[in-house]
């Protein structure tokens, strides 16, 4: 059993973009993130891993500078469409939605359906399901997301949102949660609810951002988190996970935490957002 000072966290915002985003920007999501992984460590000296991670997707999502949830981007049609997922890597559950529409938080939908036997479900069959399980009818879209979709600037923010946790029981549980590429076809499937860009077992745990294609091309999370459990060292796994995606010149990012309490995090570009804490330092992208 892990000893409760052995308890960790990391979060991540998506990847940053100095071309079209401010320095204002910048600071604003250090400092949410700083402020989110706070209160998910917190959160986590009372909770499990999942009910963790929940809870801080759950909180990214609610924060419009990131792409989850509400501020999440346009379609080509003008319409949202969100993916989220989450797995226990106790029980090896994976649930989520795919293009799920007018819900506010998305990984509450895959935190609902992680006790039933259809546990991943996409476009009107989501928003049907969140919609009778009391789900909230929301409309995520805020002014700025349509002024970009609007005057056809294709936004680089890649801002999905994601987090790792390892409690003090030992368990480990990611989630991710995004609003798209933006500007996608309408049924275009993203990596954030497939197991390429969210997977855990007891060893490790790992969320993605990035290109989903090549996320899922190059099968990042479940890679990385299949060599960690037949006995990689987490940055081994990493470094030949990422050397894979760079054949296929991918454009991806990941965070992750092994059940010693590696906390490791890399991407393709280096400019991914997230944030960490190991109870004593949060660490944070500069
Ligand atoms: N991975 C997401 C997607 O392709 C986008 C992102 O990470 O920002 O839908």
């Amino acid at each position: 059993m892990t000893k409760k000072n052995a308890m960790k966290i990391i979060i991540h915002g998506g990847f940053f973009s100095e071309s079209s985003q401010s320095l204002e920007t910048k600071i604003a999501k250090q400092n949410s993130l700083k402020q989110i992984v706070s209160n998910s460590y917190e959160y986590l000296k009372t909770h499990t891993a999942l009910e963790t991670v929940v809870f801080a997707v759950e909180q990214l999502e609610n924060d419009e500078l990131f792409n989850a949830g509400v501020g999440s981007q346009i379609q080509s049609d003008g319409k949202i469409r969100m993916s989220a997922s989450m797995m226990d890597g106790k029980t090896k559950r994976f649930s989520g939605v795919i293009n799920i529409e007018n819900v506010k938080n998305p990984i509450r939908v895959a935190e609902k359906l992680v006790d039933t036997v259809d546990r991943v479900l996409g476009g009107e069959g989501a928003t049907k399901f969140a919609h009778s399980n009391n789900f909230d009818w929301f409309n995520p879209e805020i002014p700025q997301r349509r002024k970009e979709y609007e005057t056809k600037l294709e936004s680089k923010s890649l801002g999905t949102v994601g987090c790792v946790a390892l409690d003090a029981q030992g368990n480990i549980a990611a989630a991710t949660s995004t609003g798209g590429k933006g500007f996608e076809v309408p049924g275009r499937i993203s990596d954030s609810a497939t197991t390429a860009g969210n997977y855990a077992t007891q060893h490790c745990g790992v969320s993605c951002t990035g290109i989903g294609e090549d996320i899922v091309s190059a099968a990042v999370a479940t890679k990385i988190v299949t060599r960690v459990s037949d006995g990689l060292s987490i940055e081994k796994a990493f470094d030949k996970t990422f050397a894979e995606l760079k054949e296929i010149d991918g454009f991806a990012g990941a965070i992750a935490i092994d059940n010693k309490g590696n906390i490791h995090h890399l991407d393709s570009h280096p400019s991914m957002v997230f944030a960490s804490f190991d109870g004593k330092t949060v660490k944070v992208f500069e």
